[in-house]
């Protein structure tokens, strides 16, 4: 049996330090807000490039935190539209639909599956405040594109980085090319915690002020409260976990590339299709997609060869019973791939052996 990606083997790995940090959290008798988090937040920033690491309790509240600290700074206000990609985690938009906002869904490419930059200036109207582009089972995103786009039109950038912890693009980690981003450290993460866990980057101080203060009941003093905010803080816990797992995050990320390199030169099968290789550095491959007319059947295959697979995702965001919303709209490009996609195994620990079986197997699909 080939397991997606074990999170008993990778929890294993980290093992002693895992349990003694934990251990050590217990002991000390304080469980928020303290030296663990002081600590994973300065070494978080310092990964990303940025100034600020705001320690949030997951990801979605980290992107609703954004919007609505840059709502108390006048950035932008209620029900204004933020651009996002119509193929993403449905987290990504029901963040912005909980700060208040209006998602406007963009189609991707079909070639990167990340945000289409040439079809998002036909989206913006006078109520666009932002783009918030996600990269991608692990790839950048078109910064630049965006960064010039989000420029002439005065808008706000932020990045929804939750697939994508420590991918570079020109010399750039991820969460250093907008004014604000979202990480999400749900355990199956590239940084993963053994529960929910989410963070704030940023070089804007003032958001970083403002998303602590708002993710705290909108609290900054003890016991005095000046905004509505929420209660999303990051546990001493998860960001002792963190910082344990943070240090191998590089080298994770490196193994993943290695096995995608392996995915890429062995997968020859006419009935599939793989991304392009982009350059490697710029995608540290949270996920290993692979397309096929016949995704469904080729699951099958593969379950029954011992190989546990994943899709990402069955049902698009608009097309859910939560958002009606966007059930008229038409993005084909976005059907198309949640139609198609099959995610291979993909977890720093499974060996070349692994790889080149789950390779085997799917060159041998017709
Ligand atoms: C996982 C994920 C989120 C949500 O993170 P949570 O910590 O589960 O709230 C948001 N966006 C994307 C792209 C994700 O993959």
């Amino acid at each position: 049996m080939i397991p997606y990606c074990s999170l008993q083997r990778i929890s294993e790995s980290f093992e002693p330090e895992l349990s003694k940090a934990i251990d050590h959290v217990t002991k000390s008798g304080w469980y928020l807000q303290g030296k663990e988090n002081e600590l994973f937040e300065q070494s978080f920033a310092q990964y990303c490039g940025t100034n600020h690491c705001v320690g949030v309790g997951n990801g979605m509240d980290a992107i609703s935190l954004i919007l609505m600290a840059m709502q108390h700074m006048g950035w932008m206000q209620q029900d204004d539209e933020v651009i996002v990609p119509a193929n993403t985690c449905i987290a990504t938009i029901i963040g912005v639909l909980r700060a208040g906002m209006t998602p406007i869904l963009c189609e991707p490419l079909l070639t990167t599956c990340n945000i289409d930059p040439e079809r998002i200036e036909a989206l913006i109207t006078p109520r666009t405040k932002a783009i918030l582009p996600v990269h991608l089972y692990g790839r950048v995103a078109p910064m630049e594109a965006i960064e010039q786009i989000a420029k002439k039109h005065h808008l706000r950038v932020i990045e929804d980085c939750a697939q994508a912890h420590g991918a570079i693009y020109k010399n750039k980690r991820v969460g250093n090319w907008s004014d604000a981003a979202a990480f999400s450290f749900y355990p199956s993460k590239n940084l993963g915690a053994l529960g929910d866990a989410g963070g704030v980057v940023t070089n804007h101080p003032e958001i970083a002020t403002w998303v602590r203060t708002l993710a705290n009941y909108g609290s900054s003093t003890k016991y005095v409260y000046d905004y509505v905010g929420i209660n999303s803080r990051l546990d001493e816990m998860q960001a002792a976990v963190l910082s344990v797992k943070l240090k191998r995050l590089d080298a994770d990320n490196r193994r993943r590339q290695e096995i995608a390199k392996r995915y890429f030169e062995g997968i020859k099968n006419p009935l599939i299709r793989v991304l392009p290789p982009s350059a490697i550095e710029e995608n540290v491959f949270h996920i290993f997609p692979i397309f096929t007319h016949r995704r469904d059947d080729l699951q099958l295959y593969l379950t029954e060869l011992g190989i546990q697979t994943i899709i990402h995702y069955p049902i698009p965001p608009h097309l859910q019973r939560a958002l009606p919303q966007f059930a008229q709209q038409s993005l084909p490009i976005t059907e198309q791939i949640h139609r198609e996609e099959l995610s291979l195994p993909m977890s720093p620990l499974l060996s070349n052996e692994e790889v080149d079986k789950v390779v085997e197997a799917v060159n041998h699909f017709h």
